[in-house]
C-alpha cells in the first residue's frame, strides 16, 4: 500500500475505471498482482487446484525467521546498501515471526530501485517510499456466506490438501532508493532520514492481508466492493458478484444508526444488483452505466463514500471484540491509503502506530516504542496483533485461528477436483 511521508497529505486521486479481466467459467479465481512496479494493478486469473503432498507440520521452532527473500533486486550504487536492505528484511521477518506462528515460510520478492529513474516518480511535493502487496490472492468461502480473497501467505498456513496453485512468491515489495534511508547502527538517525525497518514492517503487514477491496472502482461518486466477471456466450460478460478482501469481513460502521453496522451486509445489498451474480452484460461500459443508475450505487455506494471519507467512521472489529479505528479522514477517497491504515490521530502516539498512513523523518521504532509503546509488544502493538489473528494468523493468544473453506458457487460450477497430481 502506498506510504507517503508525513508532510504530504494526499496522493493524486485517480478515477479508476478498471478493465475487468475475464476468465472462463469452470475454474476457481485468483487475483494476481500483474505489474512488478504498480502493485495495485491486479488481474483475475484462472487458477487450477493442485494436490499438496501430505507433509507433517513440524513443531514451531522458536526464534526462527519464517520470512525468506525469494528474489532480490537492488540497483543501489552505495557501498553496502544492498546488504543493509537484506539485513533489514531479515530483522523485519524475525519481528513478525516472533509475533505470530507461521508453519510455512512466507516468500518475499524484494526490489530496491530508484522510482525516479525507473518510474519517473521523482520527489517533488510527494515522495513514495515503497509498497508491498500479496502476489496472489485466492478466493475462499467464509462462514457468513460470502466469498472473499485471501492472501497466498495466509492460505499457505491453512495446509489444505488441495488448493489453487501458489505462485513462487507470496509478497512482492518495492522500495525507493531516492529516499534517504536510515539502516540503524551506531550513528543516530538524521532529521532528513527515514528508518527503513519501520517501513518494511508496515509493508509486510499489508502483504499479509491488511488491505481492502473497497474502492471507487467505477467512478469517484461511489465506493464499492470489487466486481468480478467471467466470459459468457456470444461475447457477453457474466457478472459474478462484488467480492471483498478477507480484511473487509470485519469492517463496521462506527456511527451507524441503521441496520447495516456490519459492512459485509452492505456487500450483500450490492450483490442484489441486476438480479445478483449470474446476470449478463454486453460490455463493461454497459455494466458501469447500469450500476451507476442502480439503487445499490446511488444509496450504498454514496453511503460508503461518505463513511470512508469521514474521520473515525469506520472500524475493524476483532475476534476479541476490540475495535480498531481505520483511516478515513481523507476528504477524497485515496486508493491504497484510505481504509487500509489505522487512524493516524488515534494511534500515532500509541503501541499501535505501525499501520498509520504516514511516518515522520528522524523517527525510529525504538524512539516511538520508548515514547508511546510497550516494550512487551515491540513494533506490533496489541490491536494490530488482534487484527492479524482475526484474519487467521496463529499466535500464542490465538492457537486455533479461523479458517475459511472452499468458495461457494457463484452461479456456475467451480472446479474443485484436482486435475494435477
Ligand atoms: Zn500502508
Amino acid at each position: 500500500m502506498k506510504l507517503i511521508k508525513s508532510i504530504q497529505l494526499f496522493t493524486a486521486f485517480i478515477l479508476i475505471v478498471q478493465p475487468f479481466h475475464l476468465i472462463s467459467a469452470q475454474t476457481n479465481y485468483c487475483l494476481d498482482a500483474i505489474d512488478s512496479i504498480d502493485l495495485e494493478k491486479r488481474m483475475l486469473t484462472p487458477c487450477k487446484y493442485v494436490k499438496e503432498a501430505k507433509r507433517s507440520i513440524s513443531k514451531r521452532e522458536d526464534n526462527k525467521n519464517m520470512f525468506e527473500i525469494s528474489d532480490f533486486r537492488c540497483t543501489s550504487k552505495v557501498s553496502d546498501e544492498c546488504e543493509k536492505v537484506k539485513n533489514t528484511f531479515e530483522t523485519a521477518g524475525q519481528i513478525i515471526s516472533d509475533a505470530f506462528y507461521f508453519n510455512t515460510p512466507v516468500l518475499v520478492n524484494v526490489s530496491f530501485f530508484s522510482f525516479c529513474d525507473e518510474l519517473k516518480d521523482c520527489p517533488n511535493t510527494t515522495v513514495h517510499l515503497g509498497a508491498a502487496s500479496p502476489k496472489r490472492s485466492i478466493l475462499m468461502g467464509d462462514d457468513d456466506d460470502l466469498n472473499r480473497f485471501y492472501p497466498q501467505a495466509l492460505v499457505k498456513q491453512f495446509n489444505l490438501e488441495s488448493h489453487p496453485e501458489f505462485l513462487p512468491s507470496d509478497i512482492t515489495a518495492n522500495f525507493n532508493t531516492d529516499v534517504k534511508w536510515y539502516f540503524g547502527g551506531k550513528d543516530p538517525i538524521k532529521k532528513n532520514e527515514l528508518e527503513l525497518l519501520s517501513i518494511v514492517l508496515h509493508e509486510l503487514i499489508h502483504g499479509l492481508g491488511f488491505r481492502s477491496n473497497w474502492g471507487p472502482w467505477v467512478g469517484a461518486e461511489g465506493v464499492i466492493p470489487y466486481p468480478i466477471f467471467t466470459d459468457g456466450s456470444n461475447k457477453t460478460l457474466i457478472f459474478n458478484g462484488f467480492i471483498e478482501y478477507c480484511f473487509d469481513k470485519y469492517l463496521i460502521h462506527l456511527k451507524s444508526d441503521c441496520n447495516h453496522k456490519s459492512i459485509p451486509l452492505v456487500t450483500k445489498e450490492f450483490n442484489k444488483f441486476a438480479g445478483g451474480p449470474g446476470s449478463k452484460f454486453n460490455t463493461t461500459t454497459e455494466f458501469i452505466l447500469e450500476l451507476k443508475n442502480s439503487t445499490q450505487y446511488n444509496y450504498y455506494g454514496k453511503k460508503m463514500l461518505d463513511i470512508t471519507t469521514t474521520a473515525k467512521d469506520l472500524g475493524f472489529q476483532t475476534n476479541a471484540e476490540d475495535i480498531v479505528i481505520l483511516e478515513t479522514s481523507y476528504k477524497l477517497f485515496s486508493q491504497g491509503v484510505s481504509v487500509v491504515h489505522v487512524d493516524q490521530s488515534t494511534y500515532q502516539n500509541s503501541s499501535d502506530f505501525l499501520m498509520k498512513p504516514s511516518f515522520s523523518f528522524g523517527d525510529t521504532l525504538e524512539k516511538i516504542i520508548n515514547d508511546f509503546g510497550d516494550s512487551n509488544y515491540g513494533p506490533i502493538g496489541p490491536k494490530l496483533r488482534k487484527v492479524m489473528e482475526t484474519l487467521g494468523y496463529e499466535s500464542k493468544n490465538n492457537p486455533n485461528p479461523y479458517r475459511p473453506s472452499e468458495p461457494k458457487s457463484l452461479g456456475f460450477p467451480l472446479t474443485t477436483v484436482s486435475d494435477v497430481s
